[in-house]
C-alpha cells in the first residue's frame, strides 16, 4: 500500500500538539475531488465506522459526522480547520487541512482522526452518531436467492438499473462537488484580493510610509491573522518598522522574538527570499523551513498555530520580511494567504519607494524655500543699498548741477565785459592800431564768443536736470512746425530741403525739451554737410510696441560706427571748430532730454553716407 505509507510517513515538523493530546486513530488523504486516495488506520480496536480507499466524501453518503464534507470543502478553499464531533460517548478531534504541490496548488485534504476527551477505551459499541451511521462503506444488502428463474432475471435488470442510477448520481456530485469547491475557492480568494486593495488604497492615500503601515497592520490584524511583523534589511540586518498583535499579553513575547535590530548571517539573508508557511504538509516541498528554529519555538509556545513569512521584494531586490500569524487553529494562513502577503509586500516595497523619493523632494523644496528666502533677504539688502546709493548719487549730482550753473551763471558776467570792452576797443581805437593788434583783438572777440556759447550750452544742460517735468500729449505735427520755424533762417541759409508726411502721431513727452531735442537733431542735419552739397532731411515716425521712434534721416557726411557711442557726451566733437562750428554740447542735451522724458536715444550711421538719429518716446495714447 504505497500511497498509505507515504501518507502514514509522520511529518518530521515539529508540530505542535497540546499537551494530552493523543496520538492519531485514522489519518486520511484525499485528491482535489474529495475521494480518498490514501487511507492509515492507527488503532485497530476502533469501533469507529471508518472509510475506505477510493470513497468519495459526499452527503449523499452515509458518512460518519467527523467525514463532514463542508469542512472538507473548507480545507480544498484554503482553510485548515480543527473541528469537534461525538460518536457514541467518546468525543473526538478532527484536524483538515489542505494538501499543496510544488507550485503550492492545492490538490486536496489532509485528515486526521483524534480522541478528544476521555481515553479511549476500546471496549463498548459506539452508538451511531446518526441514524443509518452504520459500518462504513454502508453494506449491501445480501440478494435473496430464489429457484425462480425470471425473478433472477428481474433481479439483474433491476441490479443493472441500479448501478446505472448509481453511476448518474456519482458523476452528478462529482459535478457538484466541484461547482461547491470552485465557489469556496472563490471566495476565499475574494477576501483575500479585498484586503490587498484595501490595503494597497491606504498605502497610495498617505505618503508618510509609519502612518500607512499603521494602518495597514490594523486591516491585517482585524481581518486576517493575530499579529504582524514587518522588517526591512538595514546594514547586513534586518530593522523592525512595525509590529502589531491583538492580544496585548502577546506583545512582549513578539517584541521579544523580533528585535528592533536583527543581525543575519549569510543563509538567514538567502533564506529571506523564501516564503515560509508554518506548519506545511510536506517539509520537503519548501527548502527553507527551519526545524527547530528559536523563533518557531518561541511562537509555538506562545499558542501560534500557523504563521507565514514572505520577502518584502522590490525589482527583484530583497528588502526585508513580513510575517503574519494566528493563534486560531481554525482560521490557519495557508500558501494562497502567503501569495496574498507576498503580493502585499510588494506594495509595501513601493509605498516606501515612493515615500523616500516624496522625502527627497521634501528636502529638496525645503532647501530651495530657504535658499529663495535667503536670496529674497539679500536682495532686499541690495536694493536697500542701491537705493541709499542712488540717493547719495542724487544729492552729489544735484550739488553738482548747482554748482555747473552758479560757476556757469557767474562766468557769463565777466565774459560779457571782456566782448563788450574789446568791442569798444575796436569800434573806438582801431586806428590807432597796426593790422596785427587788429588780428589779435579780433581772436580776443571770437575766443570770448565760443566761450560764450560754450557756457550758453552749459547752462541750458544745467538746466535741463535742474527743470520740474510735467508729461503730457505732444503732437508732433505742430512741434515740427514750430520748430522749424525757429530753424528757418539757418535752413534758408543753407538753401536746404526738410520734409514729413503728415500726421506723425502723438507721444509723451514735454513739449520745451522735446523741442530743444529735436531743434539740435535738425540743426546738425543741416549743418554736417559736405562742401557743395544741398541739406536734404527727412523726419519719419515708427510706431511699435506702444513706443514711437522720430527719425531725422539726413545726406551729410556720416558717423564710422566707432565714434556712435561717445557722440552723445559732453563736449564730445568729431570734426574741429573751423570745419563745421560748435561746441559738442547739442548731442548731449538730445540725449538727456529724452532721458528726462522717460526714452532714448540711437544712430545709424556709416561715414561718408548720411545719418539717421532716433528719439524713441512713449506714444500718446489714442483719443
Ligand atoms: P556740435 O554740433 O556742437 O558739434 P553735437 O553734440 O551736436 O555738437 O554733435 C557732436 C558731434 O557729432 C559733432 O561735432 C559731429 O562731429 C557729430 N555729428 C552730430 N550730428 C551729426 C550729423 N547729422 N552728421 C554727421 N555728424 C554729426
Amino acid at each position: 500500500m504505497r500511497s498509505a505509507s507515504r501518507f502514514s510517513k509522520s511529518s518530521h515538523l515539529p508540530r505542535p500538539r497540546p499537551a494530552g493530546q493523543s496520538p492519531s486513530l485514522a489519518r486520511w488523504r484525499t485528491d482535489d475531488r474529495l475521494q480518498i486516495v490514501a487511507l492509515h488506520i492507527g488503532s485497530a480496536l476502533s469501533p469507529l465506522p471508518l472509510p475506505s480507499v477510493g470513497q468519495v466524501i459526499s452527503k449523499s453518503r452515509r458518512l460518519p459526522p467527523f467525514l463532514s464534507r463542508e469542512a472538507h470543502l473548507k480545507a480544498l478553499g484554503g482553510k485548515s480547520g480543527v473541528y469537534r464531533v461525538s460518536f457514541g460517548r467518546q468525543r473526538y478531534q478532527v484536524d483538515l487541512s489542505p494538501r499543496y504541490d510544488r507550485r503550492k496548488k492545492i490538490v486536496g485534504v489532509r485528515g486526521i482522526l483524534r480522541i478528544l476527551s476521555t481515553p479511549f477505551s476500546g471496549h463498548g459499541p459506539a452508538a451511531p452518531a446518526r441514524e443509518g451511521g452504520g459500518p462504513f462503506p454502508p453494506g449491501r444488502p445480501t440478494p435473496r436467492s430464489t429457484s425462480v428463474r425470471s425473478l433472477e432475471i428481474a433481479q439483474t435488470i433491476a441490479h443493472t438499473a441500479k448501478l446505472a442510477a448509481e453511476a448518474r448520481t456519482r458523476k452528478a456530485l462529482e459535478l457538484q462537488l466541484l461547482t461547491e469547491q470552485a465557489l469556496v475557492k472563490m471566495e476565499s480568494d475574494e477576501r483575500r484580493a479585498r484586503l490587498l486593495v484595501d490595503a494597497g488604497a491606504i498605502l497610495d492615500s498617505t505618503p508618510e510610509l509609519p502612518a500607512a503601515l499603521a494602518r495597514v497592520g490594523e486591516l491585517l490584524i482585524h481581518r486576517m491573522a493575530d499579529w504582524w511583523v514587518l522588517q526591512l534589511r538595514e546594514d547586513g540586518g534586518l530593522r523592525r518598522v512595525a509590529l502589531l498583535g491583538r492580544n496585548p499579553r502577546f506583545q512582549g513575547t513578539l517584541e521579544r522574538l523580533f528585535p528592533p535590530e536583527e543581525k543575519l548571517n549569510s543563509a538567514e539573508m538567502l533564506l529571506l527570499g523564501l516564503p515560509l508557511v508554518f506548519p506545511q504538509d510536506d517539509p520537503a516541498e519548501i527548502g527553507d523551513r527551519p526545524s527547530g528554529n528559536r523563533r518557531t519555538d518561541g511562537l509555538v509556545r506562545g499558542g501560534v498555530t500557523s504563521f507565514l513569512r514572505v520577502p518584502v521584494r522590490l525589482h527583484g531586490r530583497i528588502l526585508g520580511a513580513l510575517t503574519m500569524g494566528t493563534s486560531d487553529p481554525g482560521s490557519a494562513l495557508g500558501f494562497p494567504d502567503a501569495r496574498m502577503a507576498e503580493d502585499l509586500a510588494s506594495r509595501i516595497a513601493l509605498a516606501r519607494e515612493s515615500s523616500i523619493l516624496y522625502e527627497e523632494v521634501q528636502r529638496e523644496l525645503d532647501l530651495r524655500t530657504k535658499a529663495e528666502a535667503e536670496l529674497r533677504k539679500l536682495n532686499a539688502e541690495l536694493e536697500q543699498r542701491v537705493s541709499e546709493r542712488t540717493q547719495l548719487l542724487q544729492e552729489a549730482n544735484r550739488e553738482a548741477n548747482n554748482f555747473a550753473y552758479t560757476v556757469a551763471h557767474d562766468l557769463r558776467a565777466p565774459l560779457r565785459a571782456i566782448t563788450g570792452f574789446s568791442q569798444v576797443l575796436h569800434e573806438d581805437y582801431a586806428s590807432a592800431m597796426d593790422e596785427t593788434g587788429k588780428e589779435y583783438l579780433e581772436r580776443i572777440v571770437g575766443s570770448a564768443q565760443r566761450m560764450d556759447e560754450l557756457i550758453r550750452d552749459l547752462l541750458e544742460y544745467a538746466r535741463l536736470n535742474r527743470t520740474e517735468i510735467t508729461l503730457g500729449v505732444v503732437d508732433l505735427d505742430e512741434l515740427l512746425t514750430r520748430t522749424m520755424q525757429i530753424l528757418a533762417h539757418e535752413s534758408q541759409e543753407r538753401g536746404a530741403r526738410v520734409r514729413w508726411q503728415p500726421p506723425l502721431g502723438k507721444v509723451i513727452g514735454q513739449e520745451v525739451l522735446l523741442s530743444q531735442a529735436l531743434r539740435n537733431l535738425l540743426s546738425n542735419a543741416l549743418k554736417f554737410v559736405a562742401p557743395g552739397v544741398t541739406p536734404e532731411v527727412d523726419v519719419t515716425t515708427e510706431s511699435r510696441d506702444g513706443r514711437v521712434r522720430i527719425v531725422v534721416q539726413d545726406n551729410g557726411i556720416g558717423i564710422a560706427p566707432e565714434h556712435h557711442a561717445r557722440i552723445f557726451g559732453m563736449f564730445e566733437r568729431l570734426n574741429t571748430s573751423d570745419q563745421y562750428a560748435g561746441t559738442g554740447m547739442g548731442l548731449a542735451i538730445v540725449r538727456r532730454a529724452a532721458e528726462r522724458l522717460g526714452g532714448v536715444v540711437g544712430l545709424d550711421s556709416q561715414a561718408g553716407q548720411g545719418s539717421r538719429f532716433w528719439i524713441e518716446l512713449p506714444a500718446a495714447p489714442p483719443s
